[in-house]
């Protein structure tokens, strides 16, 4: 692969967003990614570092019997795809039941460094992907977990997301992001997905959406 061009981190006005840094995501976790805990530590030493004033993060958070858990439709498994207020959902396995030790934030973390974390996934009747915005509702509408504001708020331009899930919560984070108007980028190397087949159609989403997909060792 042709060297990366060297990122800029504006340390005022950049920030860095984890998503879903939790065990049940990890290996030997409910709905593993491939690889997952090998970024647990660049993840932590990139947050330690100084280099961004903000950082936010995100956590899974659904309450038992979540509408997205295969186990809440009768009769369907896990991965199974139905149609949800007229949208392709995933039916997952249970996963970050609020409480529980999968759902906690990864104890090798250091969260003090983060100002918000933002809690997703709570409306027992709509998933959310994204830590900007839910999934779809019976209104057909998106609605907003109120972290675009924040970071407007604290004078935000660039957002840089890693974490988990590649092809799910960081893509849907991070196309959201890019729409909401901030200069956007994977941090492709510190992330992680559910299924490696989809790497290249999540990479392509992402140019398309106007995100820039680029690894951590590019930043400057
Ligand atoms: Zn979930």
């Amino acid at each position: 692969m042709a060297a990366q061009q060297p990122v800029r981190v504006d340390r005022e006005r950049a920030a860095l967003i984890v998503v879903d840094m939790q065990p049940d995501f990890m290996e030997g976790g409910a709905l593993a990614t491939v690889g997952g805990s090998e970024v647990v530590e660049p993840i932590g030493r990139l947050m330690a570092a100084g280099r961004f004033q903000h950082i936010a993060a995100t956590q899974d958070w659904h309450p038992a019997g979540h509408i997205s858990f295969a186990s809440s439709h009768e009769g369907r498994e896990p991965f199974e795809v139905i149609e949800l207020y007229g949208h392709d959902q995933v039916l997952w396995p249970d996963h970050c039941v609020q409480g529980s030790t999968g759902a906690a934030l990864h104890e090798r973390l250091p969260w003090d460094r983060a100002a918000v974390i933002v809690r997703k996934g709570e409306d027992p009747a709509v998933d959310s992907y994204s830590g900007f915005r839910n999934n779809w509702n019976a209104d057909g509408e998106r609605p907003a977990t109120g972290l675009a504001g924040y970071l407007r708020d604290r004078g935000v331009h660039d957002v840089f997301l890693c974490g988990l899930a590649r092809d799910f919560c960081v893509k849907w984070s991070a196309e959201d992001a890019a729409e909401a108007g901030f200069n956007t980028y994977v941090l492709w190397d510190l992330t992680r997905p559910v299924d490696t087949s989809n790497d290249d159609g999540v990479r392509s989403d992402l140019t398309d959406a106007g995100v820039h997909v680029t690894d951590s060792v590019a930043l400057a």
